[in-house]
């Protein structure tokens, strides 16, 4: 520990950390090679992410922020520590973090697998993803979020729920990523396609057009990586059912076709079918146009977990946020009533640490 210069300031960082560990930089240059290229494991929005191996033989992911908040040092301390402390098998640890000069640096576990987009649909697509490893995903993945949002004092919402956040353990026990990097970036860092911070695809149609941000837009998104662990396919895409459209879209569509079956990945062998199409199902419930309908993370959690009856007549239909650019629309199709559900909007976002009613 020591002390290190922010602006003109000298800011006494043992004071600030607590009980967080901070790395020097020369320790976790060690660790990388030197940030060396041959580390590099990926490359987000927000930084650049590098294999490290610790001295006492930990393996890390160290993650340089690219484009560092503007809050103060001790913000972004205090926010380090209040993420440190969260411990849940389903979430990635955070070991700690490094400030040195303009520098930022987030110390994680490391996991072994990689991201799920990559396993799924990337270029780790040689490794099978079976039935049941497909279904743990799906529930651990539900577990880590209900945490986040209902258990967690501040609770969080993650606001960019997507495959490439969940990481996956050698044993493919998932874990969401980069909880808090939302709640340490400003808003106005924009990182994907829209302005809003998230990514289109799996963006929840009330936050993306009004701000509205609540949990319930995490749930969305959940929903939709539910649809690609099932189907195997994009949500970024939008050429499915043989036409131009979204996943969920076609899932719908299936839906009301009672084809949903369809939509399984073909690769997937020995599929115990009622459970296939109460998964699907369970993402429909989740993506719901209105927020105040799709369930509480928990409530996903029991769905997904046990073998029970959903109540259908209570489903209602998807929306969707389709982003490109200036010409985002918002589109919200019932195409059995041909109506259209409305949304509440609101303009101004909400904070990022929600302590919204369930
Ligand atoms: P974005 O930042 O735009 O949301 P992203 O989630 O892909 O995109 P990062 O979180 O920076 O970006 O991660 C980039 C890649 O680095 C991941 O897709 C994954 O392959 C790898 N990675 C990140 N964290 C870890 C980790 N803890 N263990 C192993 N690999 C990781």
């Amino acid at each position: 520990m020591g002390c290190s210069c922010f602006g003109s300031s000298r800011v006494d960082q043992k004071d600030l950390l607590g009980k967080t560990k901070h790395f020097t930089y020369k320790e976790l240059s060690a660790a990388t090679d030197q940030f060396h290229q041959r580390n590099k494991i990926g490359r987000g929005g927000f930084g650049t992410v590098f294999k490290g191996n610790l001295r006492n033989g930990t393996p890390v992911a160290v993650k340089t922020l690219s484009a560092f908040s503007k809050q103060g040092l001790r913000e972004f301390l205090t926010e380090i520590e209040a993420i440190s402390n969260v411990r849940h098998p389903n979430l990635v640890q955070l070991y700690g973090c490094c400030v040195h000069g303009d520098n930022r640096i987030l110390v994680y576990e490391y996991l072994e697998n990689n991201s799920l987009d990559s396993v799924l649909l990337g270029r780790f697509r040689t490794i099978k993803l079976d039935w049941s490893k497909r279904a743990a995903i799906c529930l651990g993945t539900a577990k880590g979020l209900a945490y986040l949002h209902e258990e967690l004092v501040p609770r969080i919402v993650h606001r960019d729920i997507k495959a490439s956040n969940i990481l996956l353990k050698r044993d493919f026990t998932p874990k969401i990523g980069d909880f808090g990097l939302a709640k340490l970036f400003p808003d106005d860092i924009t990182h994907i396609s829209t302005k809003i911070a998230g990514t289109t695809g799996y963006l929840a149609p009330e936050y993306a057009l009004g701000g509205q941000l609540t949990m319930k837009a995490d749930v969305y998104s959940f929903g939709v990586v539910l649809l690609e662990i099932v189907s195997g396919k994009s949500s970024s895409r939008s050429n499915w059912g043989g036409t131009e459209k979204l996943l969920l879209e076609w899932a719908w569509e299936l839906y009301q076709g009672e084809k949903l079956m369809d939509l399984v990945d073909p690769e997937l062998d020995d599929i115990p079918e009622q459970e296939a199409l109460r998964y699907i199902k369970v993402a429909l419930f989740c993506t719901q146009a209105n927020a105040s309908r799709r369930p509480s993370m928990s409530q996903v959690v029991s769905m997904l977990s046990r073998d029970i009856r959903l109540n259908e007549k209570q489903l209602t239909p998807p929306g969707f946020f389709q982003g490109s650019g200036a010409h985002n629309s918002l589109q919200s199709k019932d195409k059995l009533s041909g109506a259209s559900a409305s949304f509440q909007m609101s303009s101004a976002p909400t904070t990022l640490t929600e302590l919204n009613p369930r």
